[in-house]
């Protein structure tokens, strides 16, 4: 049991970041949630996590491109829980476009929300961390961590470059209870990967779901789509006891997508 944390989830209104902070608060953490959305349903979302888990459960609506807004969001977890025992930065975004084509600006965007975004909520949660002899990191990073594909030249950059960062803190927390790793998923079915069938379904004129299924066949030889709840249990283990062996890791939830 998780209970007596307390967490801030990056881009948590969604996807896997929601996946992710439903099953901390399952597990008995409080949980600051983040990310885009309207705000009624926001809202409703985080009454309906304290009701269903009887934990407390905060928004804060920092948007990661501003690394002031990064660096108040875990001042304001801080503040209000006591302390940021768990820090997962999942919020990320996707551009797809050949090199040569890559809007500069959209560049300079994914790199902030995907990248550096980690290292500001990280550099103010970490001090917090070591004092108290305990926390847990999780980078959401992708199977594009590891291996690249066309077109996403500022996605895979970042999370190569996310993969790097959680490296490096692992190594300066090494001695402390406090462990740091990548998570690194393979296709999961979000809005993000979503909007990326529908563009291929809009170019080939296939049907969305024969789209999708090319999509997985390509490169995950599962031919299953990972799924938030999937990634919220596996980020419930790393957060817990039974974690504490486990730093400085790369960690495929993928389907076999990076065997080849
Ligand atoms: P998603 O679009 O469903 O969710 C993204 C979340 O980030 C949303 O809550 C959104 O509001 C938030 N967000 C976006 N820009 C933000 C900003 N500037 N400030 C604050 N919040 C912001 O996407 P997802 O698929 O759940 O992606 C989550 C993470 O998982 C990303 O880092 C993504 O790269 C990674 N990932 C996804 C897949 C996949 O197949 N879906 C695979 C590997 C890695």
């Amino acid at each position: 049991s998780l209970q007596g944390k307390s967490a801030v989830v990056t881009g948590s209104t969604s996807g896997i970041g929601l996946g992710i902070a439903r099953a901390l608060a399952a597990a008995g953490a409080e949980v600051m949630l983040n990310g885009f959305g309207e705000a009624a349903e926001i809202e409703a979302l985080r009454q309906e996590m304290e009701q269903t888990h009887g934990v407390r459960v905060l928004y804060h609506p920092a948007d990661l491109s501003q690394p002031e807004q990064a660096v108040d969001l875990v001042k304001q977890a801080e503040s209000a829980f006591g302390k940021v025992d768990i820090l997962v930065n999942n919020a990320g975004i996707q551009h797809v476009d050949k090199v040569e084509d890559f809007p500069p600006e959209r560049w300079d965007q994914v790199i902030a929300i995907n990248l550096s975004a980690a290292f500001h909520t990280t550099r103010v949660a970490v001090p917090g961390m070591k004092a108290r002899d305990f926390g847990r990191i999780i980078n959401i990073a992708s199977a594009h961590g590891k291996v690249a594909s066309v077109n996403k030249a500022a996605y895979v950059a970042a999370k190569h470059g996310i993969v790097g960062l959680t490296k490096v803190v692992a190594l300066e927390t090494a001695e402390q209870h406090i462990t740091v790793n990548a998570i690194c998923p393979g296709w999961v079915r979000t809005p993000l990967v979503e909007a990326q069938i529908e563009a291929r379904a809009k170019q080939s004129g296939r049907p969305y779901e024969e789209e999708a299924a090319l999509l997985l066949g390509e490169r995950q030889p599962s031919r299953r789509f990972v799924t938030p709840e999937q990634i919220g249990a596996f980020t419930v283990f790393l957060c817990g006891p039974d974690g504490d062996g486990i730093t400085g890791a790369d960690l495929s939830v993928d389907g076999g997508f990076t065997t080849h």
